[in-house]
């Protein structure tokens, strides 16, 4: 089959590998439909993330049809038109059973390595890295999926692969980060990042109950879409205090809650000192991470900062004073996607949200490393750019 495969930082290209076979009986293979690129996969791209081998397969957002099962997945069957979430989970740990679906405990080979290299270990994730486990990802002809039992769900066949693809990660990832502020009638909530998973948290926050949404980010067409088709108040942070400014739109009180939606990537830092920050070395005592900062000095005494911009290793110079004495609540980490499945599924067939809006470009397969190109330039007017294999 062909399959996007990643050959060191900034280097992808579309080559022939073997088609992914049953390896055991909670698996299915997936012909993919559609696929798309995240700004997660910009940190593989970009170097971030260790433990990349060349030939890797990328891809963690994807949907498509059944087409082998294996003889223990006895809810899915050859031809069902399936969402894939993209944590791997076994559904039955301790953590699964908690809905703690993106740190089960069974679906890693590699939790023990990455404990003992970086002090942490997650649920594996499809296409991102030997840290997650080293599955081979979505952006593909064919995936294998583990635990399809529990993963995939069932899509209806009204509803286009567009409309759908973003339960696997980014609609859910958005809600979840919202769910997290615990919104309250009349709150303002902040959004750093207009991405496609700020416009989509930007929706959430709204779905949620927030009565004001103030959204940040300096990409013109992004603080566009976040304006008319999020309805949020933008503030383009170039040339513009953001504390200040968010001070201003609150009478001086401070967004009810501050949600970062950036994450590491997006703060310019150089690729060598990204890679030794994946080395836990902290010399990265800049002025970064803007974002994460920003948050915790604007957000209102007693508010919330929800993280969902992926970091990893140390971040310096976090002003934790201010964190303690404001008494702010810290919500984040990956989403656990398998919880948010069927509601937001719901929220889709109930015609109170259509995700497919943040989609500016679709490319074939063998198109992807324009795609990544564009997506990470934000060129071409690129918000979010989904493929079909
Ligand atoms: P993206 O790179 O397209 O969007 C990031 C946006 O942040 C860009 O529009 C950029 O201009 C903006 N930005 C950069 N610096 C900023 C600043 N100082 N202030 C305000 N805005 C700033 O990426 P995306 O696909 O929208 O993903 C966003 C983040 O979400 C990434 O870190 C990604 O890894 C993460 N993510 C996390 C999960 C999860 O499970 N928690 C899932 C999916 C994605
Ligand atoms: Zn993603």
């Amino acid at each position: 089959m062909r399959a996007l495969c990643w050959n060191g930082p900034h280097k992808v290209r579309v080559e022939n590998v073997p088609d992914p076979k049953i390896l055991n009986p909670r698996d299915a293979i997936v012909k993919i439909t559609t696929t798309a690129i995240c700004g997660s996969d910009l940190h593989l791209y970009d170097g971030y993330i260790p433990t990349m081998e060349k030939g890797d397969i990328l891809g963690h957002e994807f949907m498509g049809e059944i087409v082998e099962v294996g003889n223990g997945v006895e809810n899915l069957k050859k031809g069902d038109r399936v969402v894939v979430p993209f944590p791997i989970a076994c559904g039955r740990c301790f953590f699964c059973s908690q809905q703690l679906w993106s740190l089960c405990d069974n679906s890693n080979p590699n939790a023990a390595l990455a404990e003992a290299m970086y002090g942490y270990s997650a649920a594996g994730i499809f296409g991102y890295s030997h840290l997650f486990g080293g599955y081979a990802g979505g952006q593909a002809e064919y995936a294998r999926v583990p635990f399809a039992d529990v993963g995939p769900i069932k899509i209806p066949d009204q509803l286009k692969d567009e409309q759908v693809l973003f339960l696997s990660d980014i609609f859910a990832t958005g809600y979840m980060a919202a769910e997290n502020c615990n919104i309250q009638p009349g709150d303002t909530i902040a959004v750093w990042g207009c991405g496609p998973v700020g416009q989509l948290t930007i929706r959430s926050a709204y779905l949620l109950g927030a009565a004001r949404v103030i959204a940040i980010d300096r990409v013109p067409e992004r603080l566009r879409m976040a304006s008319e088709q999020g309805h949020a108040e933008v503030i383009d942070y170039e040339g513009t205090d953001v504390i200040e400014a968010l001070k201003q739109m609150t009478g001086g009180r401070g967004p009810d809650a501050c949600i970062d939606a950036v994450g590491l990537e997006a703060h310019g830092d150089t690729l060598d000192a990204a890679i030794d920050m994946t080395k836990q070395k902290t010399h990265l005592s800049t002025d970064r991470p803007h974002v994460l900062r920003e948050a915790i000095q604007a957000c209102r005494k007693g508010g919330t900062v929800s993280i969902l911009g992926v970091y990893g290793g140390f971040l310096d110079k976090i002003p934790f004073g201010a964190a303690f004495n404001k008494g702010l609540t810290f919500k984040m980490g990956q989403t656990h996607v398998q919880k948010y499945l069927q509601p937001l599924l719901e929220r889709i067939e109930h015609g109170e949200i259509d995700p497919s809006f943040i989609i500016t470009h679709t490319l074939r397969l063998d198109e992807a490393p324009h795609g990544y190109e564009i997506f990470k330039h934000k060129e071409d007017g690129c918000i979010k750019v989904v493929l079909k294999p």
